[in-house]
C-alpha cells in the first residue's frame, strides 16, 4: 500500500472537493499561474525568506534594499510583532525557537506533514506563528475551520509533551495597507478540539483511501455539491461539464473569463 505524505494544502482540497484533488495531484492536470498569482507567491517566498534570515540573525539588508514594499511591511511587522521576534527576548523560558520548522506524523497508514513559520517553545506553552500576505479574512471561523490551523495544532500537540491547553497558532498579515499596522488572528486550542480533528482526520483520510481505491479500478474521484458554488470559480469547470447553463463555452472563452478558461490549457507532467 502506498504511503501518502499529506499535507495540509492536500486536506484542504480533498474537504473541498476530491474530484479537483485528483485533477491535481493524481492526474497532475495543472494550469499556468497568472502572472498576479506569480507576483504575489514570489513576494510571498521572499517575505519567508526574510524572515527566516532574521530567524537566524543574519543581515537583512540585501534583501530589503531591493523592494521598498518589503521593507515597509518588514519594518512595520518588527515595531509591532518585536514581542515574539525579538531574539533571546525571554531565554530563560525558552527550550527552542526556530523558522521553517516542519514536523512528521505517522497517522495511520500516511503521514501527516506540516512546516511551522516559526514555532517558540517554551516551559509551559508552545506557539506556532504563520505569516500571510494576503489581507486579514473577515470571517474569523473560516479560518479556525481551515486544515492549516487545525492540523498545525493537532500535530505539535501529538508530536510533543503539550497538552492541546499549552499550544495556540497565530496568524500575522504583514502584507498591511499603507499607515495601518499589520493584524493578527489567534487561535487557542482545546483537548475537545483535538478530539473533534482526530476523528475529522480519520474520516478524510478513511474516505481518500476508498475513493482511491475505486479510483484505481477506474472510477473518478466524486465531485463536489453543484449547490457549494465552487465549480464557478474552477479551472477544471468544462472537464467537469459545470459549466453554467446560461454560459455557452465559446461565451466563456469571449468574455472577461479570457484569461481563466486560457489557463483550462492543462499541461500534463510527464
Ligand atoms: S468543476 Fe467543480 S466538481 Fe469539477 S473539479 Fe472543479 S470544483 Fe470539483
Amino acid at each position: 500500500m502506498t504511503r501518502f505524505r499529506l499535507s495540509q494544502q492536500h486536506l484542504n482540497l480533498l474537504s473541498l472537493c476530491p474530484r479537483k484533488f485528483q485533477y491535481t495531484y493524481l492526474d497532475q492536470l495543472v494550469s499556468p499561474v497568472s502572472p498576479d498569482d506569480e507576483e504575489r507567491i514570489a513576494w510571498g517566498n521572499q517575505f519567508h525568506l526574510l524572515m527566516q534570515q532574521h530567524e537566524l540573525g543574519l543581515p537583512v539588508e540585501v534583501l530589503l534594499n531591493e523592494d521598498t514594499e518589503l521593507k515597509r511591511c518588514y519594518t512595520e511587522f518588527i515595531k509591532v510583532a518585536s514581542d515574539i521576534l525579538t531574539l533571546n527576548a525571554d531565554a530563560s523560558n525558552s527550550i527552542f525557537r526556530q523558522a521553517e520548522h516542519d514536523r512528521i506524523l505517522n497517522f495511520k497508514d500516511d503521514l501527516l506533514v506540516v512546516v511551522y513559520d516559526l514555532i517558540k517553545a517554551e516551559k509551559q506553552q508552545a506557539q506556532i506563528f504563520d505569516w500571510k500576505t494576503y489581507p486579514r479574512p473577515q470571517n474569523r471561523h473560516l479560518l479556525e475551520q481551515n486544515w492549516q490551523t487545525r492540523l498545525y495544532l493537532y500535530v505539535l500537540v501529538e508530536t510533543s509533551q503539550y497538552l492541546p491547553e499549552q499550544v495556540s497558532m497565530t496568524y500575522w498579515f504583514v502584507k498591511s495597507p499603507q499607515k495601518q499596522p499589520p493584524q493578527s488572528l489567534y487561535f487557542p486550542y482545546t483537548q475537545q478540539q483535538h478530539q473533534k480533528t482526530y476523528e475529522d482526520l480519520t474520516q478524510l483520510i478513511d474516505q481518500f483511501h476508498h475513493d482511491l481505491n475505486l479510483y484505481q479500478q477506474g472510477q473518478p474521484f466524486p465531485q463536489v455539491d453543484l449547490e457549494q458554488g465552487y465549480c464557478k470559480s474552477c479551472q477544471f469547470a468544462i472537464r467537469c461539464q459545470r459549466v453554467p447553463d446560461e454560459l455557452s463555452v465559446n461565451e466563456l472563452i469571449d468574455s472577461e473569463n479570457l484569461y481563466n478558461i486560457d489557463q483550462i490549457q492543462e499541461v500534463k507532467i510527464p
